[in-house]
């Protein structure tokens, strides 16, 4: 059953749009804590129901169902314990302050989290705003500076008179991406020369490379340089810059609201032929690793998943490998994982001192980014096993 009504393309309006994937039965929310074994059995389901726009390459879920995702305080997905994932936020952080002058100045994010990317940027002299439905209602925290934390939705008046306006990983997960754009372009004041910069997923690195284990429900979108630049263009921004980063991961662009738009220099979308072949390439993925889990079953081998977020939640759902079929644990450095459960496949969430006294055969560490981190924290508590990316 289509739950979300897609009239057409979420970024064009195109009406051509082709099947890509299906996946029933999944968690309907990857990054939402269960407390308990039974809650975990019991989280919310839901469909993926991936479909392409011929137009413009954008990929929506047309089975979203918005009424089984809510982003409240069980909500936990900071990145912000893995170094590696920090020194890319200080990295971004530097060259956005650096390339825009960004001192003194007020800077607005939109789901900013525990603002861990806000203080950054505000590290820098600046004031900080940000917005987020899965904090509490309001806090200006100790240690943070200048950095105030609203917990609540974004609404386009909060981006009065910024002179920055960041947004990192949220245009996916909306049902209506180009109605905060647009709501965003007329909120901000041209004069001030304000300057907004967006990170999203790469929907290329999903197609091309078959980053496959973060196709979640609760991405409504899949934006590939294609689609994120039509999507700027069509809310009247002007694209300064676009690229990809964290091994290709991610894309993020930088953008004006001065009206200055090249429509002509839209990057044109992908090959169909990467969209025709990737339900196959997808199943050839998932069957593969189904059949490498079978047979470390087989061998007894005693096998671990490193890192509780989308990718660890969405690899045991796909493979269906619940607690008690061969992976019973999940290691997280995210102290507020531990002791929580992976939704429906219920694996207990742990911290790396866990494997101390249960000291496994194989880590499958979920993101090849942070493989060699987790192999020094594996040195550090003297775990010499095998380590495989997935
Ligand atoms: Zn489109």
């Amino acid at each position: 059953m289509t739950i979300m009504t897609v009239g057409g393309c979420l970024v064009c309006g195109g009406q051509s749009l082709e099947p890509l994937l299906s996946i029933p039965d999944v968690p309907t929310l990857t990054n939402c804590l269960c407390a308990s074994e039974a809650e975990a059995a019991d989280a919310p389901r839901g469909n993926i129901n991936l479909v392409y726009c011929l137009d413009c390459g954008h990929i929506v879920n047309a089975a979203f169902n918005q009424a089984r995702v809510t982003y409240d305080g069980r909500f936990e997905n900071t990145l912000a314990f893995s170094p590696r994932y920090r020194q890319y936020a200080e990295a971004t952080a530097a060259r956005i302050i650096n390339r825009y002058g960004l001192h003194g100045k007020c800077i607005v994010e939109i789901g900013c989290g525990g603002g861990d990317f806000l203080r950054l940027l505000c590290d820098a002299g600046n004031c900080g705003k940000g917005y987020d439905p899965s904090q509490p209602p309001s806090r200006t925290a100790a240690g943070l500076g200048r950095v105030e934390i609203i917990g609540r939705s974004f609404a386009a008046k909060d981006a009065c008179g910024a002179d920055f306006v960041c947004c990192r990983h949220v245009l996916e997960h909306l049902p209506a991406p180009t109605d905060l754009l647009r709501q965003l372009r007329e909120s901000i004041d041209v004069r001030t020369g304000a300057i907004v910069f967006f990170e999203v997923p790469n929907g290329l690195f999903t197609l091309e490379r078959l980053g496959i284990w973060d196709i979640i429900h609760e991405h409504v979108s899949y934006f590939t340089p294609s689609s994120l630049a039509r999507a700027f263009h069509a809310a009247g921004f002007t694209v300064c810059r676009a690229a990809f980063d964290f091994d290709d991961q991610y894309l993020w662009v930088e953008a004006r609201a001065d009206g200055l738009i090249l429509s002509s220099e839209l990057p044109e979308r992908p090959p169909n032929a990467l969209y025709t072949s990737f339900a196959a390439r997808f199943a050839d993925r998932v069957d593969h690793w189904r059949e490498r889990i079978a047979e470390w079953r087989s061998e007894r081998r005693r096998i671990v998943v490193w890192g509780a977020g989308a990718k660890g939640v969405m690899f045991l759902n796909l493979l269906q490998v619940t607690t008690g079929a061969g992976i019973d644990c999940v290691v997280d450095i995210n102290p507020r994982k531990q002791g929580h459960f992976v939704p429906l496949m219920r694996q207990r969430i742990v911290g790396p001192d866990w494997l101390l006294h249960n000291p496994p055969d194989l880590v499958i560490v979920m993101n090849p980014e942070y493989e060699s981190e987790v192999r020094c924290m594996l040195d550090d508590i003297g775990i010499g096993c095998e380590l495989i990316s997935a």
